[in-house]
């Protein structure tokens, strides 16, 4: 049976890299997530949803040759970010959202997924692929899936501040509850899995996006201040262009997200916007 034609400029994209799309369902009402998972390779087109399939026209054939990035997990572990919402996802992508005090599309934004007894939350290399995959219980337990690769947590509305990264002042949190309270607060940022993974894919991240101003949201501890200064020195270092940092560490609780618990949202989004626009004048005045 021939498969069903579409045009690429016809689709309501999601994301996109070298080798793949996700797109909107165009043939089931795909609100919640992307369902369609497009190979560039062979244009054609996967509806995780209601298994549509389709052939992708208007791709520009010159995909780039180069290999896409393995990751060293089960396809099966992987797959749990994109599944079909199945019974308890919505009211555990809840559940998190209401334990970091931000919303449900802001959890989404990040393409968490539900496996049937944990939150699964993607890793991504610089690229966007997804490397590795997060298990978040009700209980606050988490655990990265063995074989995941040491990324990064990213939302899709990261996107907008890779576009124009002159006027990006990127937040760099240690975990993912921080990021997607920066991210609710409406900051572009990246989340590490720990306060001291995920170095080499940051370097190499801001490197290929070009973004020079970078704010550190530290765990408020020796540690996370040792972490934090480590990451500073390695991408001064490793990067070519100079790079404006700062480190802050949060003014009260552990953490970014115990932060914002404790001062609500407009003392703590005016916190980190005061320090966005010091570091903003800082390399104006350095032209
Ligand atoms: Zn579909």
């Amino acid at each position: 049976m021939a498969l069903k034609r579409i045009y690429k400029k016809d689709l309501n994209i999601a994301s996109e890299n070298e080798w793949e799309i996700w797109a909107y369902c165009p043939a089931h009402d795909d609100k919640h997530r992307p369902n369609l998972y497009i190979t560039k390779d062979n244009a054609v087109g996967y509806c995780f949803g209601c298994g549509f399939t389709c052939k992708v026209l208007g791709l520009n054939a010159n995909v780039k040759k180069v290999k896409k990035p393995k990751a060293n997990v089960n396809w099966a572990d992987l797959q749990d970010a994109y599944t079909v919402p199945t019974k308890g996802y919505e009211v555990n992508l809840n559940k998190l959202a209401k334990k970091f005090g931000v919303d449900i599309s802001t959890i989404m934004k990040y393409g968490v997924g539900w496996n049937g007894s944990a939150c699964t939350i993607p890793i991504y290399n610089e690229l966007g692929c997804i490397i590795g995959m997060q298990r978040r219980w009700a209980n606050g337990q988490n655990r990265v899936v063995r074989g995941s690769g040491l990324g990064i947590f990213m939302s899709s509305s990261i996107l907008r501040a890779i576009r124009r990264p002159e006027n990006t002042v990127l937040l760099i949190t240690e975990g993912f509850s921080d990021a997607t309270v920066a991210t609710y607060l409406g900051f572009p940022v990246i989340g590490r899995i720990s306060c001291t993974s995920s170095t080499e894919v940051i370097t190499r991240f801001i490197g290929k996006t070009g973004i020079t101003n970078i704010i550190l949201i530290a765990d408020n501890d020796d540690a996370g201040k040792i972490a934090a200064e480590k990451l500073v020195k390695k991408l001064k270092i490793s990067l070519t262009s100079p790079l404006r940092c700062d480190i802050i560490l949060s003014e009260k609780g552990k953490d970014l997200r115990e932060m914002y618990e404790q001062c609500g949202y407009e003392y703590t989004k005016k916190w980190i916007q005061d320090r966005i626009n010091l570091i903003r004048k800082l390399g104006e005045r350095d032209g």
